[in-house]
């Protein structure tokens, strides 16, 4: 058993106990405390959503009504849209030459099922284009994250799978072009390996540039029509560095290029399903580097805020009631100021998991 010496050791060891809980308990800065997923209407049948700390809803977009809009309204909640960017598969039903290419030139299956769409299709962007501006003038939405904006890969998970695309002949001809980087007249096997093999920075930072320039029409499309909305992201959480730098050579992520135009990054650390599912500590460093990379420390009138979007969820690894508040913990650091648990479907039929969260939130609820 612990027995001080004298008193002073005590009185210290009593203080650094102190300071350290206030320290690890004090969450001032988090003002979102989000569920994500759709209305929880199991938790509205006894109750409001303040008695569970939550102060904040991401759903589809696809989801929203205005009976739901109304509900959440009445509970003083924010409400956040969830937008498919890239992942509308069923698009290619009738654009075929919407399909990613591969290096082989032939149309790139989806990697583990996900579907993208080729980024530089007209008629596709349009389509979303069109889809955001009327999620944005219906529906009085606080704002709207874009959601698998990257190239067509599976990366939510512990080993992805991230095919180089899109070689279609319309990508490869506006790279050349906006590059100023003539090629040989080739088939695209031949094109494929030269642009990997010369031109491969040239080409990471062009994919890059075209996936920015969708995120620049989109907040344009917010500025036009709900301007006091957030346009936020949510994103691989992965460094620069990781999987040789796949983030932007593969998935097509300038984070500090879009950074530009979005307002919230929410990070996706889902521990769990990206392989660190007995170390939520993995949250907090992968949320700390994209503080450090984005210059976003999680003070008061910073430009940008970081809200992490955490696995509660049993997805790939199943997460018990007991980890709940670890993962909470580490998803409400600095530079952190805004949470969401996902997610919502598969939560309500897992309450202990809920109870563990409202539990939190409401401990760090002002
Ligand atoms: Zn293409």
């Amino acid at each position: 058993m612990f027995t001080p010496k004298s008193p002073s050791i005590a009185v210290l060891f009593l203080c650094a106990v102190t300071q350290w809980a206030s320290a690890e308990d004090n969450r001032a800065h988090i003002s979102i405390r989000g569920i994500y997923g759709g209305v929880p209407t199991e938790l509205l049948v006894q109750g409001t959503l303040r008695d569970y700390g939550v102060n904040a809803i991401f759903m589809g977009s696809g989801g929203i009504n205005a009976e739901r809009v109304a509900v959440l309204k009445k509970q003083g909640a924010k409400i956040f849209a969830e937008f498919n960017t890239m992942h509308v598969a069923t698009y290619l039903k009738d654009h075929a030459d919407a399909a990613p290419v591969g290096v082989d030139g032939k149309v790139c299956p989806a990697p583990h099922g996900w579907q993208g769409n080729c980024p530089t299709h007209p008629g596709y962007r349009r389509f979303r284009m069109d889809a955001f501006r009327r999620v944005l003038r219906d529906f009085e939405i606080d704002g709207i994250w874009l959601d698998y904006h990257h190239s067509h890969a599976s990366w939510e998970r512990a080993v992805p799978d991230m095919p180089d695309t899109c070689f279609c002949e319309r990508c490869v001809a506006q790279f050349s072009r906006e590059t100023k980087t003539p090629l040989p007249d080739e088939g695209t096997p031949q094109l494929a390996h030269t642009i990997l093999e010369i031109h491969r920075d040239s080409w990471g930072q062009w994919r890059c540039d075209v996936f920015t320039d969708w995120v620049r029409e989109f907040r344009s499309i917010i500025d036009e029509t709900r301007p006091r909305a957030l346009l936020g992201t949510f994103h691989c959480p992965w460094t620069d560095a990781e999987f040789d730098g796949a983030l932007r050579n593969k998935l097509a992520i300038d984070l500090r290029a879009q950074a530009k135009y979005i307002d919230v990054f929410s990070i996706m650390p889902y521990h769990a399903r990206f392989g660190h599912a007995s170390d939520p500590s993995w949250i907090s460093r992968q949320t700390k580097w994209l503080g450090d990379y984005l210059g976003v420390n999680g003070e008061p009138g910073e430009r940008h805020r970081i809200w992490p979007i955490v696995q509660l969820s049993d997805w790939g690894e199943s997460v018990s009631s007991n980890q709940v508040r670890s993962i909470m913990d580490h998803g409400t650091r600095r530079p952190a100021t805004g949470v969401m648990v996902f997610n919502w479907g598969s939560l309500k039929k897992q309450m202990g998991k809920v109870d563990e969260m409202a539990k939190y939130y409401r401990e760090i609820q002002p």
